[in-house]
């Protein structure tokens, strides 16, 4: 697909494609793939970076020369801003909520080492930090700086632009490979800007694919709304003419989050042993290994035989140092 919007390249290629024979043995299903967003190449990899190339393209477009931010202290998206950034010749302002930062190791560790500005703001939730950044994007006006602010987990219009050029890249190995398309994709849904990307590729190509979003944050009707409004957010970006059945036109599951967004699940880490003992990859337990584990449970059911489903790995590995306690009950 012919870029429509400026790319700041940070992905030098298509990310693997690659079978999990042995766990589709175990499940006993047709087949099982990962998409391997994990192991994009900056600064331990994940999905935050098909959003920062269009994000930092736009901003580099602008002339901008700052960057500002900002999720929780152990947020993905922020580590991976900076990282971004850094490359792109630009300072990274990272505004955290709560009034805390908690211990430095994880991906506030890399956030340090990667030499961003750090500021606790007291702000919670997407809307609290928004205010707080647009704040910190006047400051940097009258120090003669040029601010770009991104809102958490990097969604917008432009940022998820990044999951529509990532689902036709999918298709192209997938028709490289000689594969049928997938009956069911997993994903782990944050925000929900990856899986809105998803759902305009895939209504772009026609693809008779289930895409499945597993919550590890919000219930499924807020969820559900989220992922639509990003869904028109991104139609308006493109000028599509969005389908009128495309909103919701995809499977979300809210029984996976656990207590709650942040903190490991039983089931999340059992997931993420089994893929690791499995197939030898690793999945983190805040969002990919909760992701992993609803896509077993799913699997679990009877009537799954036949299928040939995807894993959509997004990245977060740091968390599971970060995490490490919670692995040492079981
Ligand atoms: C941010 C993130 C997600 C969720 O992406 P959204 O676009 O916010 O839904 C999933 N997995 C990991 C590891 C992430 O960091």
């Amino acid at each position: 697909m012919k870029d429509v919007f400026p790319r700041f390249p940070l992905l030098s290629g298509d990310t693997p494609l690659t079978p999990l024979a042995n766990l589709a043995a175990e499940l006993g299903i047709a087949s099982l793939w990962i998409k391997r967003d994990d192991v994009t190449e900056l600064a331990c990899g994940g999905n935050k970076l098909r959003k920062l190339e269009y994000l930092l393209g736009q901003a580099r477009s602008e002339g901008c020369d700052v960057v500002i931010t900002g999720g929780s202290p152990q947020s993905n998206h922020a580590r991976l801003t900076v990282a971004a950034a850094n490359k792109a010749g630009m300072e990274t302002w990272l505004c955290f909520a709560g009034d805390r930062l908690g211990k430095v190791q994880g991906n506030l560790l890399l956030d340090q080492l990667l030499g961003a500005q750090l500021f606790v703001t007291g702000a919670y939730g997407s809307d609290g930090l928004l205010e707080v950044m647009r704040k910190k994007a006047l400051e940097a006006k009258r120090q003669g700086k040029k601010p770009y602010i991104i809102p958490v987990g990097g969604s917008t219009g432009r940022g998820d632009y990044g999951y529509v050029v990532a689902w036709h890249e999918l298709e192209r190995q997938r028709q490289q490979l000689g594969l049928p398309p997938f009956d069911e994709i997993y994903v782990a849904v944050g925000t929900g800007g990856t899986l809105a990307g998803l759902v305009i590729g895939r209504g772009q190509t026609q693809t008779p694919t289930r895409l499945c979003g597993i919550s590890v944050w919000q219930g499924k009707e807020r969820a559900e709304r989220d992922v639509n409004r990003f869904i028109r957010h991104i139609c308006e970006e493109i000028n599509l003419t969005m389908d009128a059945d495309i909103e919701s036109s995809y499977v979300l599951f809210d029984q996976y989050i656990g207590r709650k967004y942040g903190t490991p699940s039983p089931a999340g880490n059992e997931a993420i042993r089994r893929l690791a003992r499995s197939e030898g990859i690793l999945a983190d337990p805040i969002y990919t290994g909760k992701a992993f584990a609803g896509m077993l449970d799913q699997l679990a059911k009877v009537g799954n035989k036949d299928k040939r489903v995807l894993f959509w790995h997004t990245g977060g590995t740091p968390a599971l140092f970060t995490h490490a306690a919670s692995f040492e009950l079981v």
